[in-house]
């Protein structure tokens, strides 16, 4: 980890030493040693400057504004790593927490799926149920229908057997009049006309997939802003080009997807 050469830092500063060359460097209007810093001028002067072009102006010796320089950086440098270390861990326990709401997301939607799938299965048992049932009762009918005329017909038989029987009678009065009652029972003798039959017909209704989202409840994702990673986020893609634009149409719609639409 990049932490590791905050800690190395005092054997850098043993190396820098060793390698800083022993000569001074010279003042090029005095020749003389650059062992001051005008501040006002942010330029380092030699002993003549002082009393003489930067007379007056904010003066300190150059090896205390090095050591001043080398400790604020120091400091400021651990403040940033220790920022970064924290971000690190924060965002770490982050992207924990959002895959812990994700895996509970997931497990909603599920959830909700098996309840709608059960739901759906009693529907389908309750709808046949009620065709069966419903259906019974008009096949009933029909079954009363086919009884009575049943009836009907035997009664037409018996009468036929009656017309055969009298065809061997004498032609006399009582012939006469069985034949008159004859002619009015076949009168009497009515057949049940024949209604409608049942009919049974299922009507489809299609369906699609916006009707099934709408028994669903709907998730949400708030992405974060692009502007807290920056021109950062971009450096860290360089390197898989292909990859980044994946990565970012991905992103794009993960952030702004949502099942309400
Ligand atoms: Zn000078
Ligand atoms: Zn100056």
């Amino acid at each position: 980890m990049e932490m590791a050469s905050l800690n190395r830092q005092s054997t850098f500063k043993l190396t820098a030493a060793d390698v800083i060359p022993k000569g001074k460097s010279k003042c090029k209007d005095d020749n003389e040693d650059l062992s001051f810093v005008c501040n006002t001028c942010n330029v380092a002067v030699c002993i003549s400057c002082v009393t003489g072009s930067h007379k007056r102006h904010d003066l300190s010796k150059l090896r205390d504004s090095i050591s001043r320089l080398k400790a604020s950086n120091e400091v400021e440098l651990y403040s940033k790593v220790q920022e970064a270390t924290t971000n690190m861990k924060k965002i770490e326990e982050g992207i924990q927490a959002f895959d812990v709401k994700v895996e509970r997301v997931v497990k909603a939607i599920t959830e909700e799926g098996t309840h709608i799938k059960a739901m759906v299965d009693k529907c389908v048992g309750e709808m046949i149920a009620s065709v069966k049932d419903q259906s019974r009762k008009e096949r009933d009918k029909l079954t009363q229908k086919m009884a009575v005329t049943k009836v009907d017909l035997k009664a037409g038989s018996d009468l036929d057997k009656n017309l055969y029987e009298l065809y061997k009678t004498r032609n006399d009065g009582k012939l006469l009049q069985s034949l008159q009652t004859l002619t009015d029972d076949i009168a009497n003798l009515t057949i049940e006309p024949l209604t409608e039959y049942p009919d049974v017909h299922h009507t489809a209704k299609s369906v699609t997939d916006h009707d099934i989202l709408q028994l669903f409840g709907t998730f949400n994702i708030s992405g974060v802003r692009k502007g807290q990673t920056g021109h950062r986020e971009n450096e860290l893609q360089k390197p898989k080009r292909y990859g980044n634009v994946l990565c970012k149409i991905y992103s794009h719609d993960n952030v702004t997807s949502s099942s309400t639409v």
